[in-house]
């Protein structure tokens, strides 16, 4: 019984998973499932894909870890690759292990920033404008970033210098910066509260209010970036115009090992042109796991198969596929089909169907997929989310999709 020496912090299903090849995990029982959920939007490129594992292979022959005291080749290439191929502006990376991590990171960029440009009385501004339903982590940062109460309660007090507002309501946010504000954080699809994109002009907005008052610009890729939305990272998917100051990554990084690190621009902050990246010098930020040769070699190997096989691109046609696909059938418990690229929630109407007590709808729904031999996820109570490898193959999807649709047939 795992509950017996494990931590009971999750729910979890009761499957045990033995294996995966591409976009199937098969559990110890030796049945098999399509897998959408790609622990969650993480497997871009499915499981056990031949260059991830013989990179992963290759790099633990020759060297895992030898800490940051050093030079570590693979950090620099990686670092590279993302900048030039994935964010595209110019800017430095900082190496870490999940998503919280590089959330906690970018907010400590952001409060630095607001001791280097403080308010009128010379005393620092700290707060950041983060958004209801929003999802940045566990740790006592993140968490106090995060705009769902689910996840704080009883952990205050909280990191104080976080400020909450409606998602894609500009006006809101207008009347929430003050002198303290230092930073608005946001994804570019809410992906965890329910896949819910920013509307273009929102985002306009956002950025150009970043500039009118000094602001950051933080936008958390962990789940979206690196090809997830149809495009290298979210908010190019919705306004590609946009310039952020920071961006935080994670999950699809790694493929499945766990890799994060977060991107500071090197715009100038002041017209002296100091750059915001130099702001974070020697000893300001730092950890023993981050970036090592191990998963640096491994992320190395994903994102350049990302690039390599336009996967990116391809995952804005699947996207597409799946959202027309799931719109014909014409259900009654659908609602809309959300989200951008393989990041797609199917919203599920309220009413339409009987729910057991005690669960929600889409813990409901995902509960019947993976009876029927399809792992999905859900997103918020009422949207069944669809996050498959990049690389998922047209007929695996058209599978799993077939396993959906009798699903929601039978509600
Ligand atoms: C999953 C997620 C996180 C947290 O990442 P961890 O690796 O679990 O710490 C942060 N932000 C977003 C948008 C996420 O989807």
């Amino acid at each position: 019984m795992i509950q017996e020496h494990v931590l009971g912090t999750y729910g979890r299903a009761p499957i045990t998973v033995a294996k995966g090849e591409g976009s199937y995990l098969f559990d110890t029982e030796g049945r098999r499932y399509v897998d959408f959920c790609a622990g969650i939007a993480t497997c871009s490129l499915g499981h056990c894909h031949a260059k991830v594992v013989e990179a992963l292979s290759r790099q633990a022959g020759q060297l895992m870890h030898c800490s940051n005291l050093y030079n570590i080749p693979q950090q620099e290439e990686l670092a590279a690759l993302i900048c030039d191929k994935m964010i595209g502006l110019p800017g430095k990376i900082f190496f870490c292990n999940s998503g919280a991590e590089a959330n906690d990171g970018i907010i400590k960029v952001a409060r630095r920033f607001g001791h280097r440009h403080p308010q009128a009385d010379g005393s620092p501004r700290y707060e950041v404008i983060t958004f209801n339903k929003s999802f940045h982590g566990r740790t006592l940062g993140s968490m106090a970033a995060t705009g769902q109460t689910k996840i704080q309660v009883e952990f205050d007090p909280l990191l104080v210098g976080f400020k909450y507002v409606d998602f894609n309501d500009l006006e809101a946010l207008k009347a929430a910066v003050s002198d303290i504000t230092c930073g608005i954080m946001l994804e570019a699809v809410q992906g965890e509260g329910g896949v819910n994109p920013a509307n273009p002009e929102f985002l306009r907005g956002v950025a150009a209010l970043c500039k009118q008052k000094d602001l950051l610009l933080m936008i958390d890729e962990v789940q979206c970036g690196f090809g997830r939305t149809g495009a290298t990272m979210g908010w190019k998917a919705v306004c590609p115009e946009v310039e952020p100051d920071l961006v935080s990554c994670a999950k699809g990084i790694g493929g499945g090992f766990p890799m994060g690190c977060f991107w500071v621009s090197n715009r100038a902050i002041d017209a002296a042109g100091t750059q915001l990246s130099s702001i974070m010098g020697p000893g300001s930020h730092g950890s023993t796991f981050g970036g090592t040769p191990i998963a640096c070699a491994t992320s190395l190997a994903v994102v350049t198969e990302i690039v390599e096989q336009g996967l990116t691109e391809r995952a804005a046609k699947l996207g597409e596929y799946i959202k027309t696909t799931v719109e014909g059938w014409n259900l009654p418990c659908v609602e809309t089909v959300r989200g951008l690229g393989l990041l797609r929630g199917i919203g599920l109407r309220k009413g339409a169907f009987t729910v057991p007590d005690g669960a929600t709808p889409a813990a409901y729904v995902n509960t019947l997929c993976m009876q029927a031999g399809l792992l999905a996820c859900p997103a918020g109570p009422d949207t069944l989310r669809l996050i498959p490898a990049l690389n998922v193959p047209q007929e695996v999807l058209e599978e799993g999709l077939g396993i959906l649709k009798t699903v929601l047939e039978k509600l």
